[in-house]
């Protein structure tokens, strides 16, 4: 994406402040909502999750949600005990299908080695801290495999549309580096 940016910019074909717009627009904003729905329908429909647990690339691929490095998917469920944080130590595989383009930190050296070193350092710079008892499990992405974390579904939201609970969902959350908005945090 750099290499294309570059040579872009420099035959002046595309105006760089634009393409930056379009590049955020891609890594936080529409290619997370494929998965933000995803995590969504698992909250609010348990057979659907049940899918999910099962078969990810099927039940993602039910809604729609398919393509290039998103082809064999495996979701990993937050839960009380334990919290799923993703990485590619390699490169950056991602699950693209779901979750759009990488965040430069993702791909950065510092994330990858260190997510893996010390993964309560990394959330806590990322400005997230869990209860001493809970496990963190990291998931290496790699080529044949790609990972989509299942935050556990914010507290008072009982009864709430797979559209407004998606709303909570966000990108870092669905790697493991964030949790979902809290209900009356919501942008
Ligand atoms: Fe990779």
């Amino acid at each position: 994406m750099k290499a294309l940016e570059t040579i872009l910019v420099a035959k002046g074909l595309v105006d760089p402040a634009a393409l930056e717009v379009i590049i955020d627009t891609y890594e936080t904003k529409i290619g997370p909502r494929n998965g933000a729905r995803v995590v969504a329908r698992a909250w609010a429909d348990p057979a659907f999750e049940a899918r999910l647990r099962a078969d990810a690339t099927a039940a993602i691929a039910e809604m729609g949600y398919t393509g290039r490095q998103g082809e064999h998917m495996m979701a990993v469920f937050n839960d009380e005990a334990t919290h799923n944080l993703v990485v590619c130590t390699l490169c950056s595989c991602y699950p693209w299908s779901v979750l759009g383009l990488p965040p430069v930190w993702y791909k950065s050296a510092p994330y990858r080695s260190r997510a893996v070193i010390d993964p309560r350092g990394v959330l806590a710079e990322f400005g997230v801290t869990l209860p001493a008892s809970r496990t963190v499990r990291i998931w290496d992405s790699t080529a044949e495999m790609r990972y989509l974390v299942v935050p556990m579904r914010p507290a008072g939201t009982e009864g709430w549309s797979e559209e407004l609970l998606a709303d909570l969902v966000t990108r870092d959350s669905m790697i493991g580096a964030g949790l979902p908005l809290e209900p009356g945090a919501m942008p």
